[in-house]
């Protein structure tokens, strides 16, 4: 597609943001629910149809542009950005691996903001170690039966479709695992939202408890032995797409600092002058420079294909840390201000510590990369050998 398409986009999406994300976004730090039509707005725009086919009525856009949408909602609002990433999300699942007859049932809704959708892989007893997940897929004649329970999932208290993986070979066998596509106005499942200080209502974060749902053949849409892999595949593209993200919102802090530090006066000049607060925010800055480098590499290797585990990974442990250092300080740079609701500080911190976990828990993404470079540093010592000799 073209430039220009892209550009398109970005400019709707961020007019979206600005003018009506913005004002709303305070109120779901403080319990209040996003209207419906934000989001039935977003499906006018094409935000739920960046990446997906033309021929499924989508954009037919790139993951970079996916990627730059993310980073533009989340500078307002992370919560909101995750809810309509993780509905675009199963769209482009269904525009892959759903027969016909599910694609146009579901897609049309889908895209028009009508239906939330929800990526369930989590448990209460499983997280980032996902081959204990628990939720059982059985055969009964020509339908699956299901029966688990998922937990802190996107929109997941506003969903009428989820992607479920379930276990259908033997306990703790990744390779028995498939992903479903459920109607979660089906008998035996019921939602509830999990609600939390930290979380924004926006995220839709919920859970999911599955009794006796039976669900037909043909909604097996990724079957054992290709479910884990193809889950793992897409979680690198969640983690490059969530460093962009905290690139967004730590932008935005900054943004709003540096306005603040020329309007405020302290001392009889304004704060920026003053040489010790502009250190503070000149050293934000160049660790979001450094963030922004390794995410950009990141989007550039999941968008080219490429193998993208270890730099994904990297960025994404960066660009949470960097905003876990930079945006308690931007929040003192604005004095008392940074506490007010109309200020995104307090939001983006807890957004923060909210993506240090989504789509891979920081500590278990830095044992992750260690292993990978471990893996590469034998090859690298040899090569050099060679070389010498
Ligand atoms: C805002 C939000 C949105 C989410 N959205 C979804 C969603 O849409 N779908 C979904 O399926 N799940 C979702 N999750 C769940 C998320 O994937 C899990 O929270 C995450 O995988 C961590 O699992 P856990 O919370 O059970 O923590 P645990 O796995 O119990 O980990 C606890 C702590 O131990 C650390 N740890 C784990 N393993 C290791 C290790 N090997 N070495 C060192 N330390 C380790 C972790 O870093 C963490 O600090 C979401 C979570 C949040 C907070």
């Amino acid at each position: 597609m073209s430039a220009a398409a892209d550009e398109a986009l970005l400019t709707r999406a961020a007019r979206l943001a600005d003018e009506r994300v913005a004002p709303a976004a305070p109120g779901w730090s403080m319990g209040a629910e996003p209207d419906p039509a934000l989001f039935a707005e977003a499906g006018r725009a094409g935000l739920f149809g960046v990446e997906i086919p033309r021929a499924e009525g989508g954009l037919g856009l790139s993951f970079k542009v996916k990627a730059a949408l993310a980073e533009r909602l989340a500078r307002v609002d992370f919560g909101f950005a995750m809810s309509v990433i993780n509905t675009h999300n199963v769209g482009l699942r269904l525009a892959a691996s759903a027969p016909e007859a599910l694609r146009r049932r579901w897609l049309p809704e889908l895209l028009a903001g009508r239906l939330h959708a929800c990526t369930a892989l989590t448990e209460p007893g499983a997280g980032s170690d996902l081959a204990a997940m628990r939720t059982v897929a059985t055969r009964e004649g020509a339908h699956w039966r299901l029966d688990g329970e998922k937990s802190w999932i996107v929109n997941a208290r506003r969903a009428g479709l989820a992607i479920v993986f379930a276990q259908c070979g033997a306990p703790g066998d990744v390779a028995g695992i498939g992903a479903f596509a459920v109607d979660l106005a089906a008998e035996g499942a019921r939602r509830r939202a999990i609600d939390a200080p930290f979380a924004l209502t926006s995220i839709g974060a919920g859970a999911i408890a599955l009794t006796g749902v039976r669900v037909p053949e043909d909604h097996l849409l990724l079957p054992p032995g290709a479910a884990f892999g193809a889950i793992m595949n897409e979680i690198n593209g969640a983690r490059a797409y969530v460093a962009a993200m905290c690139c967004g919102m730590l932008a935005e802090a900054l943004d709003r600092a540096a306005a603040h530090g020329a309007a405020r006066r302290v001392f009889g000049k304004p704060l920026r002058a003053h040489p010790a607060w502009a250190a503070e925010l000149a050293r934000a800055a160049a660790a979001l420079e450094a963030a922004r480098a390794l995410t950009a590499r990141a989007v550039e290797a999941v968008a080219a294909g490429r193998d993208a585990q270890l730099v994904a990974a990297e960025a994404k442990i960066v660009a949470v840390e960097t905003c876990q250092r930079a945006l308690p300080e931007l929040l003192h740079a604005m004095g008392a201000k940074g506490l007010e609701a109309d200020q995104p500080f307090s939001r983006h911190l807890a957004a923060t510590q909210m993506a240090g976990l989504a789509d891979g828990a920081t500590w278990l993404l830095r044992a992750r990369a260690a292993r990978l470079r471990l893996r590469e540093a034998p090859a690298r010592a040899a090569a050099t050998e060679q070389d010498e000799g």
